[in-house]
């Protein structure tokens, strides 16, 4: 596959040049980021919604590039999966947050979960769940406190297949996450059996909130929450961002939230600070 792009270079057009050179730059960076340390981790709080209380946080990563600055995510995880990349990185960025919440665990600070966004790339590979136990004995951290989010649209690929491997990862103790809950166009029967614990309600459902009472998203929202209420699985709103979206949620029962309106993203030393306050606004 990797010999495709040289051969057939006289059929792209200049500015299919342009990007292709791009992506391979951005790929050769990414196979040095590792060993450079130029990847960290940012924690956005997860609130439960009665309470105001931090419940977990979902890890995000960020990469520091010494000449680019901050490369948002969605510039290079995808490339990241395409060139295969996104199995070390992702690997690190589990040993990472599951290290550190074993820490903050260890100072005796309160926080029950942490999340980890696990790719497409990542989830389909005979080694996954193996390598998820290996970093769980090394860091310490109990496999309760773990949860992974993986997006519907994944498990929907390969039904079947997902299903097999969520339950290897359940049977370890590990919360399962359905992110982007929403986009994916699961079909009802499936979602009845994933052994999932949690559904992440995707943000574009949530933003678009409050504006008129009786718009299709507050519908989807108040479906989407009742039907996992009924399930017995956690519903988590993700992206918001308003006193008129949170009040939705409150009233709908929802029982976490994840947005800027409780805290943007942010470094471990910050995060930290949050836990030792505990109560969100
Ligand atoms: P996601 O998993 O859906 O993560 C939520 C994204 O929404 C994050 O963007 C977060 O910063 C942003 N967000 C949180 N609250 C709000 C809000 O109130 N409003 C708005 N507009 N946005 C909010 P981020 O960090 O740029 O990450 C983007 C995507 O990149 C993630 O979407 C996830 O798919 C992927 N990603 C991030 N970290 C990792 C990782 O470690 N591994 C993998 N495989 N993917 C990752
Ligand atoms: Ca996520
Ligand atoms: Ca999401
Ligand atoms: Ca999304």
């Amino acid at each position: 596959a990797k010999d495709k792009g040289r051969n057939n270079y006289q059929f792209f057009k200049p500015e299919m040049n342009v990007r292709a050179v791009e992506r391979q730059v951005i790929e050769a960076n990414l196979r040095v980021a590792l060993v450079r340390h130029e990847f960290f981790l940012h924690y956005q709080p997860k609130i439960n919604l009665k309470t105001g209380e931090i419940t977990g946080a979902e890890a995000l990563l960020r990469w520091q590039h010494p000449q680019w600055g901050m490369v948002p995510p969605i510039r290079f995880i995808g490339i990241a999966e395409d060139c295969g990349v996104i199995v070390p990185i992702g690997r690190w960025v589990l040993r990472e947050a599951c290290a550190q919440t074993r820490y903050w665990q260890d100072s005796g600070l309160d926080i029950a979960t942490i999340s980890v966004n696990i790719s497409a790339v990542e989830f389909r590979r005979q080694d996954f769940v193996a390598a998820v136990n290996t970093i769980l004995v090394e860091t310490g951290l109990p496999p309760t406190c773990l949860q992974l989010e993986i997006t519907e649209s994944v498990l929907m690929r390969n039904a079947e297949g997902s299903i097999a491997i969520l339950e290897q990862l359940k049977n370890m103790g590990i919360q399962l996450a359905i992110d982007d809950f929403g986009t994916g166009y699961s079909s009802l029967s499936y979602l009845n059996q994933f052994p999932i614990d949690v559904l992440k309600i995707d943000q574009s459902f949530v933003q678009d909130i409050g504006y008129n009472k009786t718009d299709s998203d507050g519908i989807i929202v108040s479906a989407v929450i009742a039907m996992g209420n009924s399930l017995k699985q956690k519903v988590i709103a993700e992206g918001v961002e308003e006193q008129e979206q949170l009040s939705f949620l409150k009233d709908q029962h929802c029982e976490e939230g994840q947005g800027y309106i409780f805290s943007r993203p942010v470094g471990a030393e910050q995060f930290e600070k949050l836990l030792r306050q505990r109560v969100m606004t």
